[in-house]
């Protein structure tokens, strides 16, 4: 029944992208005007009751947030259940379609590359979604240009996050090579994962619009911590995370390169800023709301900034509400009539 909801209510027009966890497809929603969406299908583990309340959880999480309508963050129309048995249920997440990716963006850029003050304006839009994501306790930890939406306007769109859990379940059925060049030195080590980590992709992804290509390009873990090493220097013992693997002294001491070699078309507010994303220690790295603050956006002279300085305060509905509405909207009601609620 559900399969034939999803089959009603949506037309597959392309196969837009194939990810480690499952394929994205653009399609036609047959009940709004036959507008373009996004359909992500995911699979997710089916336990005795049902799915298991880590999913629910994070959809209704992703549901919470949605709520909002944060212009830097991609719009979720729906989330679907599209089949079921014993060992897996299919999930349906709906998505409004947004032109490209930021890895695209990139690519299609005309020399000399995307003027200076594109760049600022997509940085601060970006930053917005990810201070918007952080406020609410949601860490992206996939942050990269293939995650990131560009609409035609130039609008920049966060995508492919807070599904974490139901992907790590995934990770172990696919052999697709999850790309390494945005990792924080403290995921690479396996220490921890908070909201630094994201602002470690941002500055990757910040020397990227510059330079359209990868600052760090690592082969595995180890490479691309030497590589991330190469230009930021082998950090100090004191720096260096307790309890990891990997000790300071496997790498060579070296120094740190001069930044203006990596972006030499950079202005020095940009370089400064861009030294703050990129520093080993997660505790002395900018977070997404002081980076809004530095000088580099002073400048900046673009609707983006009027149009979300509106506050995104947290509501207070309760876990419990917004866990049973997760999957409303499809009518599906996953646990059963004896479901049990969870607790905080
Ligand atoms: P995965 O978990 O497989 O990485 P993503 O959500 O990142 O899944 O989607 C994979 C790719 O599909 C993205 O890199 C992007 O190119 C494309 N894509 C994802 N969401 C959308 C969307 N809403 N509109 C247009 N393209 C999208
Ligand atoms: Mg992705």
């Amino acid at each position: 029944m559900d399969k034939e909801i999803v089959g009603q209510s949506y037309e597959p027009v392309a196969e837009i992208g194939e990810g480690a966890y499952g394929k994205v497809y653009k399609a036609r929603d047959l009940n709004n005007g036959g507008r373009f969406v996004a359909l992500k299908r995911v699979r997710v583990q089916t336990e005795e009751e049902g799915m298991p309340l880590s999913t629910i959880r994070e959809v209704a999480v992703l549901r919470q947030l949605e709520s909002f309508e944060h212009p830097n963050v991609v719009r979720l129309f729906d989330v679907c259940t599209v089949s079921r048995t014993d060992r897996e249920t299919k999930l349906t997440l709906v998505f409004e379609h947004v032109d490209q990716d930021l890895t695209t963006y990139l690519e299609k850029a005309p020399d000399p590359g995307v003027p200076p003050e594109t760049i600022k304006d997509m940085m601060y839009q970006l930053l917005q979604g990810l201070d918007f994501l952080h406020s609410h306790r949601v860490v992206h930890r996939d942050l990269k240009p293939q995650n990131i939406l560009v609409t035609s306007g130039g609008q920049i769109k966060l995508a492919d996050f807070g599904l974490a859990r139901i992907y790590s379940f995934q990770m172990a059925l696919t052999s697709v090579v999850v790309t390494l060049w945005y990792r924080a030195p403290e995921v690479l080590l396996q220490s921890s994962y908070a909201t630094p980590v994201d602002l470690w992709s941002v500055g990757c992804i910040f020397a990227e619009m510059f330079r359209r290509r990868p600052l760090f390009q690592g082969k595995s873990d180890v490479d691309q911590l030497g590589k991330i090493f190469d230009v930021v220097g082998v950090p100090s013992l004191e720096d260096w995370p307790q309890n990891v693997g990997l000790p300071q002294t496997a790498f060579a001491p070296r120094p740190p390169k001069p930044i203006e070699d990596l972006v030499p078309d950079m202005d020095e507010l940009g370089r400064s800023l861009l030294l703050q994303f990129l520093s080993f220690n997660p505790s002395r790295r900018i977070s997404a709301y002081a980076a809004l603050s530095h000088p580099y956006f002073l400048d900046l002279d673009s609707p983006s900034k009027n149009l979300y300085n509106q506050p995104f305060t947290s509501n207070k509905r309760s876990l419990e509400e917004r866990t049973t509405e997760a999957f409303s909207r499809c009518g599906v009601s996953d646990r059963g009539s004896d479901s049990k609620t969870p607790q905080n």
